[in-house]
C-alpha cells in the first residue's frame, strides 16, 4: 500500500503516518526528517536545505525529488510506504507519479488532513520534536511522560527552529500556494480521502483506518 499525506505544517501528517506505518508494516518516509537528519551530521545537502527551512520556504524541488526517489527505492519500501511531506508541489507529484508509472504502479490513497488555519500556530508553538528519534509530542495535546524529554529514546526535546510563530505563518502562506493545488490533483485521480484532523489524534487515526481497511 502506497500512501500520501496531504495537510497543512503542523496538521498532523507525521503524528498519523507514523501510526500508520506501525499498522501496515510500511515505512514512514518523512523528506523533513531526512533534511532534518542531514542538518545534524552537517552535510552539504543539511547546509543547503537549512536556509529554507529556517525562512519558511519549501526546499528546491531539485534537492528534494532525488533524496525522495533514492528512499523509495530502497528494499524496505518494495511492498509499499507511507509518505510524509512528500509531495509538496505540483511538479514534486508529477515526478513520483511518472516514476511509479515507468513501473506499472501507482499511489493507492492520498489523505488530506483538514485543520483550519486558526488552529495550525497554537499546534505548532507547542510542538516538541525529537531531533535524535523523530518523534513529535504536543505540551497539552500529546505530552511526553517526563517533561522535555522524548518517551522514545531519551533525548532532549525541542521546539524546532521553523515552529517560532512568524516562521509558521510564512509557511502556512506557502502551504496554499504551492501545496494545496494537490488537492485537486489527486482528487482528479480519484484517490483523495479527506479527514477532520482537528478531532483527537485517535478519533482521526480512527477515520484513516476505516478508509485504508
Ligand atoms: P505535521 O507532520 O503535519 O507537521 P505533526 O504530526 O508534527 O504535524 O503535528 C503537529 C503538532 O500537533 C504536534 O505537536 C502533534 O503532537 C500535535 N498533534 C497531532 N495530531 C493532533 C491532534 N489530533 N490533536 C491535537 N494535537 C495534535
Ligand atoms: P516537515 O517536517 O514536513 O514539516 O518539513 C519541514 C521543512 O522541510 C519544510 O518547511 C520545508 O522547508 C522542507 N521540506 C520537507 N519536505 C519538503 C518537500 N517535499 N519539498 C520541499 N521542501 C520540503
Amino acid at each position: 500500500m502506497k500512501i500520501i499525506m496531504l495537510g497543512a505544517p503542523g496538521a498532523g501528517k507525521g503524528t498519523q503516518a507514523k501510526m500508520i506505518a506501525e499498522k501496515y508494516s510500511i515505512p514512514h518516509v518523512s523528506t523533513g526528517d531526512i533534511f532534518r537528519a542531514n542538518i545534524k551530521n552537517g552535510t552539504e545537502l543539511g547546509k543547503q536545505a537549512k536556509e529554507y527551512m529556517d525562512a519558511g520556504k519549501l526546499v528546491p524541488d531539485e534537492l528534494t525529488v532525488k533524496i525522495l526517489l533514492d528512499r523509495v527505492a530502497q528494499e524496505d519500501c518494495a511492498n509499499g510506504y507511507v509518505l510524509d511531506g512528500f509531495p509538496r508541489t505540483i511538479p514534486q507529484a508529477e515526478v513520483l507519479e511518472d516514476a511509479l508509472k515507468k513501473l506499472g504502479d501507482q499511489i493507492d490513497y492520498a489523505i488530506n488532513v483538514d485543520v483550519p488555519d486558526e488552529n495550525i500556530v497554537r499546534r505548532m508553538s507547542g510542538r516538541r520534536a525529537c531531533l535524535k528519534c523523530g518523534a513529535t509530542y504536543h505540551i497539552e495535546h500529546i505530552p511526553p511522560k517526563q517533561e522535555g524529554i522524548c518517551d522514545t529514546c531519551g533525548s532532549e526535546l525541542v521546539l524546532r527552529d521553523d515552529d517560532k510563530p512568524e516562521t509558521v505563518q510564512k509557511r502556512l502562506q506557502v502551504y496554499h500556494e504551492q501545496t494545496q493545488p494537490l488537492i485537486d490533483f489527486y482528487t482528479e485521480r480519484n484517490i483523495l480521502k479527506a479527514v477532520d484532523g482537528t478531532k483527537d489524534m485517535k478519533e482521526v487515526f480512527n477515520d484513516i483506518i476505516a478508509i485504508l481497511g
